[in-house]
């Protein structure tokens, strides 16, 4: 089953897989040693974009482009121009559209940021994570506080919307190293902050660390507490809460990341990009070799995964996303198409949880309380179909 192009598709997602170095918490397709693919790589992402345009016949009216990976801004100067030249032939770019590029401190000279900016990128999305080189060392991230600092001096004069992503729960990391970072977050020139948690992936160098009492985490308290904090700490500061990991000031919450949420049809191409086409899921070979060799032989996706959505799915799918937001999530919407039984047990459900302070119901939408957010994963199980 093949994307439907009759989707009116608004965002565009466009994976770099190339890397410098390999984080050893990654869990993403990201591969580093493997630069001299790049321009094959390259083309092979062109053709797949030719190809998509082709299929669709009328041009698609994004709304948003999001270069992701591995490490975007490892995307030589003369390839990017490139892309973009094909994207502005291929596509109708909103006059507001958003156009991101995720980038990696020590990996950005000053001429890159002016290529981005000549092609029309607008938001630059900063892998901080921790400004303590010890530790950004002991993760194998080839990064310095002082590469951070340069970064978003150089930047700034150039890009309005810039964004910073951390990670909360790194070993090694005190409660007072996490606040003095977040110190300096709110004085930078910023206008939206993504705190992830540290998730330790299975078969990740991490990992195998964490097996080995190589490394200690903070206790999950203590990553609550500083959770709690964090969120109180940016809404002080001007930088709201609008979901579980994202914040920002007012006109700056991220378009594209709110896209994925609400479920429109967005395109992914790459390695292992994802696709949702408002009824299916499906994603592109993960494997480097055999994803360029398949489009410079038969030109389309290569598809290895596609999936049509449930109703079970669906409903499942709106709780994760809708939950996560601070907007929340319709009680309404949330219950459409399920069964009688299980409308009436979700309802209960959803009534228990309110009454026990873990949701709370504001203008018809479901919204998770300070409490709830902690336990979004269970509270989700809770409500999904049994
Ligand atoms: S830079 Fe990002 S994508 Fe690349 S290895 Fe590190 S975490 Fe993974």
């Amino acid at each position: 089953m093949n994307y439907n192009c009759a989707a009116s598709t608004s965002s565009l997602y466009i994976h770099w897989p190339f890397c410098p170095y390999k984080c050893n918490f990654c869990p993403f397709v990201a591969i580093a040693g493997h630069d001299q693919f790049m321009q094959r790589y390259h083309n092979a992402l062109i053709k797949e974009i030719q190809k998509f345009v082709d299929d669709c016949g009328e041009k698609q009216h994004l709304k948003t482009v999001f270069m992701g990976g591995g490490t975007p801004s490892t995307y030589p100067n003369d390839l990017l121009l490139d892309m973009y030249s094909i994207l502005y032939k291929g596509f109708i770019i909103d006059a507001q559209a958003e156009i991101s590029i995720e980038v990696n401190p020590g990996t950005v000279t000053q001429e890159k940021l002016e290529v981005w900016k000549s092609v029309g990128i607008n938001r630059l999305s900063i892998g901080v994570q921790s400004l303590k080189d010890s530790v950004l060392q002991s993760l194998n991230r080839h990064q310095s506080a002082q590469d951070v600092e340069w970064l978003l001096k150089q930047a700034s004069p150039l890009f309005d919307n810039i964004s910073v992503d951390l990670i909360l729960g790194l070993p090694e990391v005190s409660t007072d190293e996490w606040k003095e970072l977040l110190a300096r977050a709110v004085r930078w020139p910023v206008n939206h902050v993504s705190v992830y948690f540290l998730t330790v992936h299975e078969n990740t160098p991490l990992y195998f660390k964490v097996q080995r009492n190589q490394v200690s985490l903070p206790p999950d308290d203590t990553i609550i507490d500083l959770y709690h904090w964090t969120v109180d700490w940016l809404g002080k500061h001007g930088i709201l809460q609008y979901e579980l990991s994202n914040f920002a000031r007012p006109g700056y919450e991220s378009k594209h990341n709110t896209a994925y949420w609400e479920r429109v049809p967005y395109k992914g191409v790459g390695l292992g990009a994802c696709s949702f086409d408002g009824m299916l899921r499906l994603q592109n070979e993960k494997n480097l070799m055999k994803y360029i060799t398949e489009i410079e032989q038969k030109s389309h996706s290569p598809i290895i995964s596609s999936e049509q959505l449930t109703s079970e799915q669906v409903h499942l799918e709106k709780l994760m996303l809708g939950l996560r937001r601070s907007k929340g999530v319709a009680r309404a919407e949330l219950l459409t198409g399920v069964k009688q039984k299980f409308w009436e047990q979700c309802n209960h459900k959803i009534d228990t949880l309110i009454e026990n302070g873990f949701l709370k119901e504001k203008d018809s939408q479901l919204v998770l309380t300070p409490k709830g957010l902690i336990l979004e994963n269970e509270i989700v199980v809770q409500l999904s179909f049994d």
